[in-house]
C-alpha cells in the first residue's frame, strides 16, 4: 500500500521514492511511538507519525465516526444524524490538530537522539 500519491523528494540529497508500508520504521519510548521513513539513497531520517495513547485513542476513534459517516451516507441517513457524525468527526480531528505539534517536537527529540550517532 502507497501512503502517497505522489513520491516524495528527499531534502538532504534529492533523491525520489514512494513511501510505503515498508519503508515506515518505527521507536517506542514510554507511551510515544514514533513512526518515521528513511531515504533509500542517503539514508537520512524523516518524521511520518508521532502517537500517545490518547492519539492512538483518537485516531481508533476517528476511524469509527468515519465508519458510521460511510454508512450514513449509504443508508441516507436523516441530514440530523449525518450531521451529529460530522461534528463528532470534526471534534476529534481539532483535537489531534491541537495535541500533535507536542507530539511532534517530543517525536523529533526522540528521532534526532536515536540516529545522532549517524551523523
Ligand atoms: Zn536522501
Amino acid at each position: 500500500m502507497s501512503l502517497f500519491d505522489k513520491p516524495v523528494d528527499c531534502n538532504e540529497c534529492g533523491a525520489q521514492f514512494v513511501i510505503d508500508d515498508s519503508r515506515i520504521a518505527s521507536i517506542k519510548e514510554g507511551d510515544l511511538e514514533v513512526q518515521y521513513f528513511t531515504c533509500p539513497s542517503c539514508g537520512a531520517k524523516y518524521l511520518f507519525f508521532v502517537t500517545d495513547s490518547r492519539m492512538r485513542e483518537l485516531v481508533r476513534q476517528r476511524k469509527a465516526v468515519q465508519a458510521k459517516i460511510k454508512a450514513a451516507r449509504a443508508k441516507r441517513f436523516q441530514e440530523r444524524t449525518f450531521k451529529k457524525y460530522m461534528k463528532e468527526y470534526e471534534k476529534i480531528k481539532k483535537e489531534q490538530e491541537e495535541i500533535f505539534p507536542g507530539l511532534k517536537a517530543k517525536g523529533e527529540k526522540i528521532l534526532n537522539g536515536a540516529f545522532a550517532r549517524d551523523n
